[in-house]
């Protein structure tokens, strides 16, 4: 029996995804090495048996839950494309309003040899944006999980963005007073979290995603710790849960910074905050 494209993507309505149709074409044309174009201008052009056979395993990842990004092994990211591997938390959109942050308040000095570090930095996101946008910076992407230090390396050297990488706790080992600006993206979803069961998190790194102390811990230590490596009047730009906006601001205020600012995404969720550390 021969099966055509436009056979082969009505097939796949039945995926729980409400994207499934762009799923489909997206799946099929990774599979076809096309792009997705190619599916509409070649809707009758009949799939190989090993094409067909490709299609379906990589229809049946995605109709058990599997994310999109894992299949494929890439996701987009600011302005460029990242690998991605189940050793890392997949980036969000969300992630990119850290990027606009700091250009907004470090913008002028991006041809100043600042140092700039990204706490866990998992596929290297952030640490890959602010080396991108500011060439003149030492940025430092810090991770504890070695095989995701792997993945940024490889998507730093291709990308061509010059990071320095450390396999290494949160500040543990950044220097006294060495930092012009820390940003981290930490786990910092409650263990009891629903959330935890849907859209494709069961099949991300939990040690990117779930964080004691009811999602606090991580970023608690951060708060604490930045400080130390913090020089005067430098920012800690943090991504945060919905709900913990107050959580954040008052750790922030005890341990000492000023100007703490919430920013909400563009779903309209309070995602990050940034704080001053003034120095001791
Ligand atoms: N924004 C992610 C989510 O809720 C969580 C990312 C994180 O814990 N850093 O799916």
């Amino acid at each position: 029996m021969s099966v055509s494209i436009a056979d082969a993507l009505s097939a796949a309505r039945d995926l729980a995804s409400e994207s499934a149709r762009l799923d489909a074409e997206l799946l099929m044309a990774e599979v076809l090495g096309q792009r997705r174009e190619y599916l509409l201008t070649h809707p009758e052009a009949i799939l190989s048996k090993e094409q067909l056979a490709s299609y379906n395993s990589v229809l049946q990842r995605r109709a058990s839950g599997e994310p999109i990004a894992y299949i494929l092994g890439r996701k987009g990211f600011w302005d460029f494309e990242l690998e991605v591997s189940p050793a890392v938390l997949i980036p969000r959109p969300e992630t990119e309003l850290i990027v606009e942050q700091v250009l907004e308040l470090y913008g002028k000095r991006s041809n100043e040899p600042l140092t700039a570090v990204d706490l866990g930095t998992g596929s290297g996101a952030l640490a890959i944006a602010l080396a991108r946008t500011n060439p003149a910076w030492r940025v430092i992407g810090v991770d504890n999980s070695r095989a995701a230090i792997e993945v940024a390396a490889r998507n730093a050297k291709r990308l061509s963005a010059s990071v320095h990488f450390s396999c290494s706790s949160w500040c543990e080992s950044l220097l006294d007073h060495s930092c012009d600006l820390i940003v981290a993206n930490p786990p910092y979803v409650r263990g009891d979290d629903e959330h935890l069961q849907r859209d494709g998190l069961p099949f991300e790194p939990s040690s990117a995603l779930v964080a004691q102390e009811q999602g606090m811990a991580d970023l608690r230590q951060i708060i604490v710790s930045a400080k130390r490596c913090l020089k005067t009047d430098c920012w800690l730009l943090l991504e945060h849960g919905y709900d913990q906006r107050q959580a954040v601001a008052d750790q922030l205020q005890a341990a000492g910074y000023m100007d703490i600012h919430c920013q909400a995404d563009y779903a309209g969720n309070d995602r990050m905050s940034r704080a001053r550390w003034p120095g001791h």
